[in-house]
């Protein structure tokens, strides 16, 4: 197991909605390591566009959205009531509002203008520079952390992931049907897969984690246990 002299990166990388931030914020919290869900800030960049209508009709305005980088501040707060860090958009707590399907339907297209990636990735690995810290996105165990002491690469089969969101949406009162959920779930994966800027790729000394048929403590147990074997 890891010392407190030894701190360590864990990236964990993978498909959407696969529990990627649900084990990564179990993990560090075993281990009282820094938990960075870098989704939330490429989805606080999102609801930035969609407010300011940088997105039309999909379409991100990207020399639009390159000269008003300067104005997006992005950065986590610790949230005393839920002792989650929640995610800060210019002195906004947008944590609620960057879950909505909206959002997730146009976080891809934004995440992919090379501009935006590099702006996060740097925020991302000034927040890793001291190690101790588990942090989970499509890009970490590649681009940002390529040097990480555990990476994880997670996925499940899209039906499996989509129920697990749509029943996630359902009980939070979003009106939403399974068949759109499930759609955006593979759009996001093909879109995040063959954009030209740090594409989701397995990076290739990543361990694979298939959580399908694995309970939470399962998959704990599954990560814990190659934490051990370093
Ligand atoms: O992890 P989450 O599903 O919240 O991420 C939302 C989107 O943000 C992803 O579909 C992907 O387009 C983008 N993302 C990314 N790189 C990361 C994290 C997220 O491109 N490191």
């Amino acid at each position: 197991m890891t010392d407190t002299n030894h701190k360590i990166i864990i990236a964990i990388d993978g498909h959407s909605s696969c529990g990627k931030s649900t084990v990564a914020r179990e993990i560090a919290s075993k281990l009282n390591y820094i938990f960075i869900d870098t989704g939330a800030m490429y989805r606080a960049v999102t609801l930035y566009c969609l407010r300011n209508k940088l997105i039309n009709n999909g379409l991100v305005d990207i020399p639009k959205l390159n000269t008003n980088l300067d104005k997006i501040k992005v950065y986590f707060r610790f949230n005393p009531q839920t002792s989650h860090n929640d995610i800060w958009l210019n002195g906004e707590n947008v944590e609620e509002e960057i879950r909505l399907l909206a959002v997730s339907q146009n976080v891809s297209p934004v995440a992919a203008v090379a501009e935006v990636r590099h702006l996060l990735v740097a925020l991302q690995q000034e927040m890793g520079k001291s190690k101790g810290i588990v942090m989970d996105g499509r890009d970490i165990g590649t681009v940002v952390f390529p040097d990480a002491e555990l990476k994880i690469y997670m996925t499940a089969q899209p039906d499996v992931r989509a129920k697990r969101r749509y029943d996630e949406l359902i009980a939070k009162g979003e009106h939403v049907s399974y068949d759109e959920i499930k759609a955006n779930i593979i759009e996001r994966d093909r879109y995040d897969e063959n954009r030209k800027e740090s594409p989701l790729r397995k990076a290739a000394d990543a361990i694979v984690l298939d959580n399908s048929l694995m309970t939470p403590e399962e998959q704990l147990d599954w990560v814990l246990s190659q934490i051990n074997k370093l």
